[in-house]
């Protein structure tokens, strides 16, 4: 019986399935890890595969389900909680990540992501349709904000797909999106995470003023002041124009 509080919904759907398996590269990395198997709609499809596979759920009757009914699972492929990752385990390799996320922790999990890019330069997976679309978003939309800019500092994202309500058991209650993010990352970050967060946050935090007025908590630097950025709404700037900004502010702090 699926759990509602670990946000359990089962796709039933085959062709689905495999339409997400197939949406990784499987080049370049050698290993895999799924988010959330449950009772391995996607693992056996991944279990075809060459990469070394490693499974994060936290539910111990999806886990006996799995050992149980899956040749090639055993204990060692078990990982336990995905927001508690490290990868140390699998030291200085890369390693894609796959799966039919629970809702209830989507950003965490992006942003856990985000937060190993280093070792991660694949993940496919599915999210309710509207975190999935921000993720995607692209300037001068709604959906454009800031997990749209955070995400894609780091990693180019295409939408691949949407996916009914109906092909789960139980139903979720909205719509699904399932996306991919390539590791992408662009020039001039390094170092300056913070004050790049901190600009996002708070120029999307008030998205209809001029960034000259969202942005006045943080102290301008004088040398910004006649920008012409400052003249703009978060919503018109790309990630690239975040990021530059973000350069310029670090050194006329
Ligand atoms: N992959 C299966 C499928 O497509 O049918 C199940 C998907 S279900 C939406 C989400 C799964 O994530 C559940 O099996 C749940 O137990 C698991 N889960 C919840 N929180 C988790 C966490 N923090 N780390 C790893 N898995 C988690």
């Amino acid at each position: 019986k699926a759990k509602k509080h670990l946000g359990q919904h089962f796709l039933t759907d085959e062709n689905i399935a495999r339409k997400i398996v197939e949406g990784l590269s499987f080049e370049n990395y050698n290993n895999i890890m799924e988010v959330g198997p449950g009772m391995g709609v996607l693992t056996k499809y991944l279990l075809e595969k060459d990469q070394n596979i490693y499974l994060a759920e936290i539910d111990t009757e999806s886990i006996e389900y799995l050992k149980k009914n899956y040749s090639g699972v055993n204990e060692n492929t078990f990982v336990g909680d995905f927001l508690k990752q490290d990868f140390s385990f699998i030291k200085d390799e890369q390693i894609a990540i796959i799966g039919n996320f629970p809702y209830n922790i989507s950003s965490q999990i992006l942003f856990q992501i985000v937060d190993h890019y280093e070792r991660i330069p694949e993940m496919v997976g599915m999210f309710q349709k509207e975190v999935a679309e921000r993720t995607a978003g692209v300037p001068r939309t709604k959906d454009y904000g800031i997990l749209s800019v955070l995400i894609q500092a780091y990693y180019d994202v295409s939408y691949m797909f949407t996916v009914h309500e109906n092909v789960f058991n139980p139903p979720p209650k909205v719509k699904s999106g399932v996306i991919k993010l390539t590791r992408n990352p662009k020039e001039g970050l390094a170092g300056n995470e913070v004050l790049f967060k901190q600009i996002v946050k708070t120029g999307f935090n008030q998205r209809r003023k001029k960034l000259s007025n969202a942005l006045k908590s943080l102290n301008i630097p004088e040398a910004l002041k006649g920008h012409e950025f400052l003249d703009k709404r978060a919503e018109e700037l790309s990630v690239s124009d975040f990021i530059h900004f973000a350069d310029l502010w670090k050194q006329n702090q």
